[in-house]
Parts: C-alpha cells; sequence; structure tokens
C-alpha cells in the first residue's frame, strides 16, 4: 500500500516495539484495590516530574480535566477559560453536564489570557452572582496552534487567582512541547497550579492514558470522582507501563517534532493562496488558513488525501497540521511537494 503522511494529530502515534515488549512485562494488580505496582509506579513518576505531591492515571485528558473541575468546584460555581479552550469547546459539554458548571469565557490572543482581562472576569462577592472558584489555563493551546505560555506569564495568572481565592487548573495536554520549547523543567513552568492534566497519549507515543497531578488531598477526591465516571481500572498497569516508558523516552524527540512543523511551515509559508502566522508555529502544531476564493478546508483537505496526506479541517477556511515521532524529515518533503502543486495549479 502506498504511504500515508498522517498529520491530523499527534494522537495516532503507534506504541513502538519497544513500547509493547514493556507493556507486556508489566508487573499488574488490581487497580481499584489500589494494588497495581506499575499504576502507582506511573502516578509517583509523574507527581515527581511535576513538583506535586501525588498522581492519578486516567484513561484519557477529557476524564483527567473532568475529575480535576469535580474535584475543584461545587455546582453552580463559575470557572474561567479561554474561549477556545479543549475544556470548553470539545469536551463535549461535559463541565455542564457533569459538574454543573457555569463557564465564563475570555477572547484571549493566542489562546492566551491577560492577567488584566482575568481580574476583570472574577466575580465580586454580591448575592445574585454565582461564585467564581476556579481558572483552568491549556498549555500549549491547541486551538491557538501549539502556542506556548511562558514560565513569567503562568507565574502572572496563577498569582491574580490565588489572590481572589481562585484554584488554578492547567489543561497540560502538551505541556512537554511546551517545556521542551522554552528549555525549561517542566515543574517550573506548573510550579504555580494546584493541579495539571497531562497526556501519554499523544506526541509522546503511548496508546492509552493521561495523568492528573495535585495535592494528596486534591488526588484522593479526584480518585473517588474517577471511579463515578467508570474510569476505576483492574490490571491497568499494562497501560501505565507504556506511560513509564514513554515518560523515560519519548520527550526529547518533541524538539525535532517542532522543528518538523517549523519546516512545513516555512515552506508552506511561501505558497500563494495560503496564509501563516509563522509566531504561533512554535512546537507541533500549524494552522494553516487559505486566502483563496475558490478553495475551502473540507476540499483541500479531500485533495489531500487523495495524494496520500491526512490533515484537519478546523474552520471554513483553516486547516490544521500536527508533527508527531511517526512522520520524518521525508514526509514534510513529501507534504511540502504535494501542498505546492496543488496551490500552483489554476
Ligand atoms: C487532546 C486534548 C485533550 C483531551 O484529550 P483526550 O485524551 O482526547 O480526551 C485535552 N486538552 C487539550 C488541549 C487537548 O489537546
Amino acid at each position: 500500500m502506498e504511504k500515508i503522511v498522517d498529520l491530523r494529530s499527534d494522537t495516532v502515534t503507534k506504541p513502538s516495539l519497544a513500547m509493547r515488549e514493556i507493556m507486556a512485562k508489566a508487573e499488574v494488580g488490581d487497580d481499584v484495590y489500589g494494588e497495581d505496582p506499575t499504576v502507582r509506579q506511573l502516578e509517583e513518576m509523574a507527581a515527581a516530574i511535576m513538583g506535586k505531591e501525588a498522581g492519578l492515571f486516567v484513561v484519557s485528558g477529557t476524564m483527567g480535566n473532568q475529575v480535576a473541575l469535580l474535584a475543584h468546584t461545587s455546582r453552580g460555581d463559575e470557572i474561567i477559560l479561554e474561549a477556545n479552550a479543549h475544556i470548553y469547546t470539545y469536551e463535549v459539554g461535559a463541565l455542564a453536564v457533569l459538574g454543573g458548571l457555569l463557564p465564563k469565557l475570555i477572547e484571549g490572543n493566542k489562546g492566551k489570557i491577560s492577567p488584566e482581562q482575568l481580574k476583570k472576569a472574577i466575580r465580586p462577592l454580591n448575592i445574585h452572582f454565582p461564585q467564581t472558584t476556579l481558572l483552568c489555563l491549556e498549555n500549549t493551546s491547541n486551538f491557538g496552534g501549539g502556542t506556548v505560555i511562558s514560565v513569567e506569564e503562568m507565574d502572572q495568572l496563577t498569582d491574580v487567582a490565588h489572590g481572589y481565592g481562585l484554584k488554578v487548573h492547567l489543561d497540560g495536554a502538551r505541556i512537554f512541547n511546551a517545556a521542551v520549547y522554552l528549555g525549561v523543567p517542566v515543574r517550573e513552568l506548573v510550579k504555580g497550579v494546584d493541579s495539571v492534566m497531562f497526556c501519554l497519549a499523544k506526541g509522546l507515543g503511548a496508546p492509552v492514558g493521561s495523568v492528573l497531578v495535585g495535592s494528596k488531598e486534591f488526588i484522593e477526591k479526584a480518585r473517588k470522582y474517577r471511579k463515578m465516571l467508570g474510569g476505576g481500572l483492574r490490571q491497568s498497569g499494562i497501560l501505565a507501563a507504556a506511560g513509564i516508558y514513554a515518560l523515560e523516552n519519548n520527550i526529547e524527540r518533541l524538539a525535532y517534532d517542532h522543528l518538523l512543523a517549523r519546516k512545513l511551515a516555512e515552506g508552506l509559508a511561501e505558497l500563494p493562496g495560503l496564509y501563516i502566522d509563522l509566531d504561533t508555529v512554535q512546537t507541533n502544531i500549524l494552522m494553516v488558513d487559505i486566502v483563496r476564493e475558490d478553495l475551502n478546508s473540507t476540499q483541500l483537505v479531500d485533495i489531500l488525501k487523495d495524494e496520500g496526506v491526512l490533515s484537519s479541517a478546523i474552520s471554513e477556511k483553516r486547516v490544521r497540521f500536527v508533527t508527531h515521532r511517526d512522520v520524518g524529515d521525508k514526509d514534510i518533503d513529501y507534504t511540502l511537494q504535494v501542498m505546492s502543486k496543488i496551490m500552483m495549479a489554476k
């Protein structure tokens, strides 16, 4: 079969042979009874890397974020999010359905909100108002185009939030991409937040799983909510083993994913009919806008698919490409060649 270059998402990465071998040999037990040593090892390792007290292995980023919201808030609370936040846009309305929460959205700049915007969004005490109890941040910002929030910016936002008595949850699905981009230890980047969810099944290449970290007390509450949502797993050490392998072996590679995204962006930026804000191409996500009347994103995605290149239509004129460990330099060359042929035609 002809080769497919799959740039839809970094979630498409498949576990390597070495990872599968580690999974097959994992020591396991019943994790609902707290008896799976490999799950415990992953949870402790994740907590140590993030500089937090405890960790909780969950099946997906969505589950990690949602149990975090449940553990931090009460029904009827208001929580602050950037307008395109994954927690608000892409998690099936769970914050309302499960948490009974009101979202207060702030229109950010490339996925980032400012401390001034945050201050204005927090409700003052008034019998008529819901209580604002949580700030959610996202780093890197998926819909911002993989953009990074710096250590200083994170600290400023968490200081404001804590000053008003709010807790802070970080949707850090791709927090390692942010840390690699900034060249700082990940714990430095997350030191001010109360909880972090990060994904093992994206650029880190594990088949399943995310980890939520925070204080011991918070994780105990989250563990109970995980069980409530059906996320209490049994011999899940088989999955956790892949996560441990990913944390030990696959973080460094992210820098190369960023390099490939940059190369693709710079090549595409030279083609007619496309616009790319190169400032936003910081990590492994690339947003490309079509600036031609006669072509929309679903058409471009279809034409690319016929040539063996997979991408995602994000809006009418916007296409997303994501680099990851299962694509290489030659795949990017091929993608550029195909895109050039498409955009030069007519
Ligand atoms: C992918 C993603 C999630 C959720 O991950 P799933 O494992 O697909 O549920 C959460 N937040 C962000 C920013 C993401 O990109």
